[in-house]
């Protein structure tokens, strides 16, 4: 039998399992307190046991779990119309992850294509970007390894870089069968790389002189992780069709694709559906998450403390020589080492700080949004240590 079984090995796991969890503290099943920098990967916004979505969850319990989109869903329209009254979009449909949001997404351009006469749609896809793992969602992942055993890959995607302006042009000039751009606002398992305020402005102005959809995948940098309610929106700009998952729902899975302008109108009965998306038990989920974050004011606390975390670790790393940079936005938070650092992820455990390592040498830092002040201070605490231990002896490879 495989060393995992009765699980596939799909995962390389870390041995330790939580029992419970109380804000943004989680406890194994001996008892040890961690504080938690990765809520589920920007999934748990609220933390552990928010006793408003505890009580929510408990009480749709008791009301209705799922009903199937054959018919109404008041609890589907309530979070529609939150989303569209937050975001500069018209429509939503409601799925259950990440890559289902940007399937979606996906099919929208390619309809909006043939709709306009093209038979081989393409869509722009970006050098380091995370889209999910279903056979499309990963033929437009910009990382090899994700790719790698599951060929044929889907056709009709071209490649760029990230904030090269050039590029995207010589594509407008030679590609007529483009019909959307598709890029993260701040990729995240690439490595925490924001796309530039001026890069997105330059990229709506081109898609709008080129006919395309601006297709902005929020799944990991929205639902205000940076500060706002969707990271583009420090940009002053609007996608066309924006994805969204992972922190929308506090845990209980969840996604949503929102269109508007002519993306809105795209899907016609029969073109795509769910089963369980957009179903009771999520959709207050999310109504109660987007209730619970204004009421606490968690965007601008987000902003804030992302910032002076940031600050404070670049003070402390700046003598070390080993930090190649410290970015992100808000409660999303990266910083690059001058090498790889994949153990800092068990000494941050032994430690007592959850946290995940990207892209080889990218620390990654996703707290709850319920993060305080005194909680960013342990952070800073505990990992500096780790980070100056690390970089302490010369990288590999250097005399
Ligand atoms: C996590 C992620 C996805 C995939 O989400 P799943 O829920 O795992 O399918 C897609 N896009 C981005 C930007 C992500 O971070």
């Amino acid at each position: 039998m495989p060393a995992s079984a009765p699980l596939m090995s799909t995962y390389a796991r870390l041995p330790v399992a939580f029992s419970h969890g109380d804000g943004p503290w989680l406890f194994d099943t001996d008892g040890r307190r961690y504080l938690d920098c990765l809520a589920g990967i920007a999934v748990n916004t609220l933390g552990y046991n928010h006793p408003r979505l505890s009580a929510a969850l408990r009480e749709q319990l008791g009301r209705v779990i799922h009903t199937s989109n054959l018919f109404e869903i008041p609890l589907q329209t309530r979070l529609g119309q939150m989303l569209v009254d937050r975001s500069a979009m018209t429509n939503a449909f409601f799925c259950n992850s990440g890559l289902e949001a940007n399937e979606a997404a996906i099919k929208l351009a390619r309809l909006y294509g043939h709709k306009r006469g093209i038979e081989k749609p393409e869509i722009v896809v970006y050098e380091k970007a995370f889209h999910g793992r279903s056979l499309a969602t990963l033929s437009a992942t910009g990382n090899t390894k994700v790719q790698k055993g599951f060929e044929p890959l889907v056709e009709g995607f071209v490649r760029v870089e990230i904030n090269d302006l050039a590029a995207l042009r010589t594509i407008a000039a030679e590609r007529p069968n483009v019909v959307a751009v598709f890029l993260e606002a701040i990729q995240g398992e690439g490595g925490i790389r924001p796309a530039t305020e001026e890069y997105l402005r330059e990229v709506r102005a081109l898609c709008d002189a080129q006919g395309w959809l601006l297709m902005i995948d929020e799944v990991q940098c929205g639902t205000g992780r940076s500060g706002k309610w969707f990271a583009h929106q420090w940009a002053g700009i609007v996608p066309d069709v924006m994805p969204l998952a992972k922190g929308l729902g506090s845990g209980v899975p969840i996604g949503a694709v929102l269109a508007h302008g002519v993306a809105a109108e795209i899907f016609q009965p029969g073109n795509h559906g769910t089963t369980f998306g957009g179903n009771p038990l999520a959709m207050r989920a999310g109504v109660t998450t987007i209730e619970v974050m204004e009421e606490e004011g968690l965007m601008d606390r987000a902003a804030h403390l992302g910032a002076a975390i940031m600050s404070e670790i670049a003070r402390g790393m700046a003598d070390t020589g080993g930090l190649v940079e410290v970015r992100g936005r808000g409660l999303m938070i990266g910083i690059e080492l001058d090498r790889p650092c994949g153990e800092l992820v068990p000494m941050a455990l032994a430690a007592g700080l959850i946290l995940n390592v990207t892209a080889e040498r990218v620390v990654r830092l996703l707290p709850p949004l319920i993060f305080e002040q005194a909680h960013a201070d342990l952070l800073v605490e505990r990992l500096l240590p780790l980070l100056r231990r690390v970089v302490s002896t010369p990288p590999p490879g250097k005399a």
